[in-house]
């Protein structure tokens, strides 16, 4: 899989206001609203005065609504369209998937256990093209069905009909967009033992990728080994979930 960064929140501090910041984009942002709930701009707390500071603050103390203001955007490429299933069962945040029915050609993403075992991958692969060509057969026989309509119109509808034959392991690509509470609540839930390895994977990703934008809103955050070789994301200030 591949997740990158395709936007971020840009933060504009007003001229009158008498703050200053050690951070910028996301990051400055949610301080910001945090400090405007009190307009507390001067910064007499030492363990405050830094922007990682004051975000491990409103963590700790829960005060997670000013981690909305600021958003991510994503674009993931190779996941499985199983994963985007249980992706977008999230409801804050807004998604565009690319469609099967106009892209119709693809990779199949091999789950881990399948990939490491040579004989698994290979009954795995076999089912894949056995899929496809039923996928393909089905197509064929739809369009003939439908010769009086027309050509554009018939291809997208036997596609679409086609497509339900296609398995869930079908690679596909998403952009996401959520703000920084929306991607912790995400990791926290799907960065753990207990979720699936392809969704876990894609916990640990975002959450490095994460990191590279907005650093001090996942500062509460490790990713650490199993002994399996798995790579975890979690976080001992994570109260929700
Ligand atoms: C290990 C695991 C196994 C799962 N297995 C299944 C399964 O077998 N079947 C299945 O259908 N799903 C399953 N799910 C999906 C799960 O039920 C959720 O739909 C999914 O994780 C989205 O999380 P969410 O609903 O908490 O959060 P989001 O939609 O991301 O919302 C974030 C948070 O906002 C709050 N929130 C959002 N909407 C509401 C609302 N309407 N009312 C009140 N509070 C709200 C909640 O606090 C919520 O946690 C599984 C998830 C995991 C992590």
């Amino acid at each position: 899989m591949r997740v990158d960064v395709v936007g971020i929140t840009e933060f504009r501090l007003p001229d009158d206001v008498p703050l200053e910041l050690d951070a910028e984009g996301p990051e400055a942002l949610a301080e910001f609203a945090g400090r405007a709930c009190y307009e507390s701009w001067s910064k007499p707390n030492p363990a405050t005065a830094t922007n990682a500071g004051y975000l491990r603050h409103v963590i700790e103390v829960g005060h997670l609504s000013v981690l909305e203001h600021a958003q991510v955007t994503v674009y993931i490429r190779g996941i499985s369209r199983s994963l985007t299933h249980e992706l977008i069962r999230h409801r804050h945040f807004s998604y565009s998937q690319l469609s099967q029915r106009h892209i119709p050609e693809g990779e199949y993403v091999v789950p881990e256990p399948v990939a490491s075992d040579p004989e698994l991958a290979a009954q795995f692969t076999a089912a894949t093209e056995q899929a496809h060509a039923a996928y393909e057969e089905l197509m064929t026989q739809i369009e003939s069905k439908l010769a009086q309509v027309d050509s554009t119109a018939r291809r997208k509808r036997a596609r679409q009909a086609a497509q339900t034959l296609l398995p869930g392991a079908r690679s596909t690509d998403i952009v996401v967009s959520g703000n920084l509470r929306a991607w912790r609540q995400f990791i926290a839930v799907h960065g753990t033992d207990q979720a699936d390895d392809e969704i876990r994977e894609l916990a640990v990703v975002l959450l490095q990728r994460l990191r590279e934008v907005a650093g001090n809103a996942f500062g509460d955050f490790e990713i650490s080994t199993l002994p399996d070789g798995r790579e975890i994301a979690s976080s001992a200030l994570v109260t929700e979930g």
